[in-house]
């Protein structure tokens, strides 16, 4: 009996935090259709779309891709297992919480990990990468492009000229940058690279789309000690993700579904376009804010990750209740911080269908009541006029500027 449990109604939240993002209605509609054997050669036809669709996002030829059936962090799980025998050495650069978990998961191989670390909010020096593995067998260089916990994004064109003299492999995490900032896994030469589905892509959480190189894949076949972890063994996942499509594990049929279609959309409106988009959100985001008197974490804007915007909490307010509010009040969630920098960041996420024009304008609009109410001067639509602004700026078309 399911008395007294009802049916499941969920708010409709407005996600900007750094993922879940919102999804399009197109991407819920493909989810509804109807599920089919995972062998059935209509569905293992459909797999070969969604292997095309995403080797254009990723910007690739490799052969090796596919979605991981498994969150963000399982792409972090897969990419470091099959690149690593026990004993093994690697670098793992750690500014933040996802690039420590890169190294927990490396250390737990076990391989001996090298951690080069920089402090939250600051960017790994690829100098500090060549020095710590000079004269070491280095298996790979591990990096977080951005860098979600402290809103930092790294060129990956430094790490991965620092991997090449170490001859190592370069592993990139772009869990919360694919789909949203400029990223070329062939031209930037990344040999694993992962992301998440539920961030920039804007599919439902659950997947992590994965492309390896043929370095990699030509290591993993002279491998003298099997990947420690038979669910994330890429080689026969790739017996069903290649051209065999010979049964592996069951695969999440809907969300493939859903990431289909969200592949789809990202193509639809084009890579630059979208790049675009989320830049001028971010652009006008931190107008906004500046203008409420509120700063960035990141000082240098060229360090700042276009997705996740880290934000000091001014002293004096609660964070949390300011947090329950957007939340009670305005439907709006929005992240605190992990680890050393809980309770003094928020990082606000634009991502994927979350990132638009006026959900920037409605959350600064929102944010501007729960200051005031907790007691804090800001001057009144101060953000929400600074956004505008920023927005007519980077609109208008050449010429049109006169009457300012
Ligand atoms: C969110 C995130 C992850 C973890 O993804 P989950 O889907 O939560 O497992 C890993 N790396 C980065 C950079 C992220 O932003």
């Amino acid at each position: 009996m399911s008395e007294g449990i009802g049916e499941l109604l969920p708010p409709e939240r407005l996600m900007l935090t750094p993922g879940p993002s919102c999804v399009d209605p197109r991407v819920y509609r493909a989810m509804a259709a109807p599920i089919v054997g995972h062998m059935d050669p209509w569905f293992t036809a459909m797999m070969d779309d969604v292997q095309v669709l995403m080797r254009r996002v990723f910007q690739t030829r490799n052969r090796v891709t596919f979605p991981i059936s498994a969150s963000g962090s399982g792409g972090i799980e897969a990419a470091v297992a099959n690149a690593l025998e026990s004993g093994d050495e690697c670098i793992v650069c750690v500014n933040g919480a996802f690039s420590e978990r890169m190294a927990i998961i490396a250390e737990r191989i076990p391989a001996k990990v090298i951690r080069v670390e920089a402090p939250y909010g600051r960017t790994v020096d690829p100098q500090d990468v060549v020095r710590a593995g000079k004269g070491k067998k280095i298996k790979f260089v591990g990096l977080t492009h951005g860098e979600t916990s402290s809103g930092i994004v790294q060129r990956i064109e430094d790490y991965r000229k620092a991997a090449d003299e170490l001859g190592a492999l370069l592993i990139v995490d772009t869990v919360a940058t694919l789909g949203g900032v400029p990223l070329d896994v062939d031209g930037q030469r990344i040999d694993i690279c992962f992301s998440g589905a539920q961030k920039a892509i804007s599919a439902p959480p659950g997947m992590a789309p994965i492309t390896v190189n043929e370095r990699v894949e030509k290591y993993m076949e002279t491998r003298k000690e099997p990947v420690r972890s038979w669910y994330f063994d890429l080689h026969p996942a790739m017996t069903y993700w290649g051209k065999d499509r010979l049964y592996h594990h069951t695969p999440p049929i809907t969300l493939i579904y859903g990431m289909r279609e969200a592949l789809r959309l990202v193509l639809e409106e084009g890579l630059e376009a979208r790049w675009e988009r989320h830049a001028l959100c971010q652009q006008a985001l931190i107008a906004g804010l500046e203008a409420m008197n509120l700063e960035m974490l990141v000082k240098n804007a060229a360090e700042r990750l276009i997705t996740v915007t880290a934000v000091n909490i001014p002293s004096g307010l609660n964070e949390k209740t300011a947090r329950k509010q957007l939340l009670d009040e305005f439907n709006i969630e929005i992240a605190g911080g992990l680890g050393p920098l809980a309770g003094k960041i928020w990082r606000i996420g634009l991502m994927g269908y979350s990132c638009q024009t006026w959900n920037v304008l409605r959350f600064l609009a929102s944010l501007e009541k729960v200051l005031l109410d907790q007691g804090l001067r800001v001057p009144t639509g101060a953000g929400v006029g600074a956004a505008i602004h920023a927005f007519r700026e980077a609109m208008q078309p050449a010429g049109a500027g006169a009457r300012k």
